[in-house]
């Protein structure tokens, strides 16, 4: 958005609270590299320059990704400033921060979607001599007490980080809920290429059937390796993973699972097989069946037919649990009525309901499937900063 704005010769400035790229400087565990090839981390004016276009940055490498875009387009970023509340006055917002006050016509929410784990509030009840922690607070293996560990959640994050613990040499079970299955490579092509050509990350907001079904989707099953594997629960329980259900309760120390686990995993399937046929229907129509592999489909996944619905957390096999449950934005700070019931900001497209000036960013499906994405920042701050700057133009002749 900086960029966009700088090219208006709007002027603006850019409030973080720690440093460029802080949430990949402080909030992810050690071994993430993320899950789209480099070639993808698409920014205005900026691009993968290196031999690897087709790798997947680790974090130190995104950091310093995120930093150079920073320098080069020479972002007014006022750093180890926190915003500690936002509010309105009569020509817009005022920001208070805990280096000072700002005053501005138009404001951009870009604080991220992922600012605090979403942890279910039956973790309260697990019982006490097991360590609990959030992924947000996971960084290594050597972190966690020796023992078996209990994931809760198989969306990019769970499967990852139970992956990651296992090898470790902890028993793991993972707690399955809703997930999307994804291959790594499909036809020879990563499916992040796919996904962009076919136009899927394209798919915009106002054109799909219901945008806050959307909105809550879990992230895909996919992981960045060098060996450019897939990581499914196949793959998982074929190294010794054990899965159960999604997790319903916990009643006297006792874990209960849902029995959905195998109609959960059909759901899976069936959610592949559709982008794999929307994948298909595209190389046919484009032109592209002859120069990539043939079209196949992956075996179904294999679950016990009856898993266990129960675990007991006293018996001392499980050390530790892990929610890989999601993440939500933290608003605690927005002094202004533009939250919804779940505590989410209402907006259309990125445009702030009943706020006049305001903005969003970085959120799920904001304008477009990829816009929680770096690769989709690009396109949303192209349109919201061409909103932004009518409205400036706008109150600027109502003001005259
Ligand atoms: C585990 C995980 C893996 C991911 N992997 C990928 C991937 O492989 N590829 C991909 O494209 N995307 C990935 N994402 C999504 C990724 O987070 C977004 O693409 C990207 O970070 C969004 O950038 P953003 O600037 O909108 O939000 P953020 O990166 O969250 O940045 C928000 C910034 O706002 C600052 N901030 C928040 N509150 C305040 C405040 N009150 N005052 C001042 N500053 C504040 C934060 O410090 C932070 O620096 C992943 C997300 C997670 C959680």
């Amino acid at each position: 958005m900086s960029w966009c704005l700088t090219e208006r010769a709007i002027d603006h400035v850019v409030l973080e609270r720690g440093e460029v790229a802080n949430s990949w400087r402080t909030e992810r565990w050690d071994s993430l590299r993320l899950l789209t090839p480099n070639w993808q981390s698409r920014l205005p004016g900026f691009g993968y320059e290196g031999d690897d276009p087709d790798g997947y940055r680790s974090m130190p490498k995104t950091i310093e990704f995120l930093d150079r875009y920073g320098r080069v387009i020479s972002a007014p970023v006022e750093v180890h400033t926190t915003v500690t509340s936002v509010g309105r006055n009569d020509t817009g917002y005022v920001v208070s921060t805990d280096q000072g006050d700002w005053r501005c016509r138009a404001l951009v929410l870009a604080s991220g979607a992922c600012n605090i784990a979403r942890v279910p509030a039956l973790a309260e009840a697990v019982p006490p001599g097991i360590d609990t922690l959030s992924a947000m607070d996971y960084r290594n293996p050597d972190q966690l007490a020796h023992g078996g560990v209990l994931i809760v959640g198989a969306a990019a994050t769970g499967t990852q980080v139970a992956h990651e613990i296992h090898l470790s040499g902890r028993p793991v079970t993972m707690s399955v809920g809703q997930h999307i299955r994804a291959p790594r490579v499909y036809r020879g092509r990563d499916l992040e290429w796919w996904m962009d050509v076919a136009g899927v990350h394209d798919e915009r907001y106002d054109e799909i059937e219901d945008v806050n079904r959307a909105r809550r989707v879990p992230s895909l099953q996919l992981t960045g390796t060098p060996e450019r594997s897939t990581l499914d629960l196949n793959a998982l329980t074929a190294i010794g993973v054990k899965m159960v259900g999604r997790m319903a309760g916990i009643r006297d120390g006792q874990a209960q699972f849902s029995g959905s686990l195998l109609n959960m995993c059909k759901m899976s399937d069936l959610k592949m097989n559709r982008l794999l046929n929307t994948i298909d229907e595209w190389a046919e129509a484009s032109g592209m069946d002859g120069e990539v592999d043939p079209a196949h489909r992956l075996p179904p996944t294999e679950v016990e037919a009856s898993p266990p619905l129960g675990m007991d957390l006293t018996s001392g096999e499980i050390k530790t649990v892990i929610w890989a449950t999601g993440y939500r934005p933290d608003y605690s700070w927005l002094d202004v009525p533009v939250l919804d019931r779940k505590g989410l900001i209402r907006h259309d497209g990125g445009v702030v309901d009943a706020s006049p000036g305001m903005y969003l960013m970085g959120m799920q499906f904001l304008r477009r499937r990829k816009s929680a994405l770096i690769d989709g920042a690009g396109d949303d701050a192209r349109d919201l900063g061409s909103h932004l700057a009518a409205y400036l133009d706008g109150s600027a002749e109502d003001r005259d």
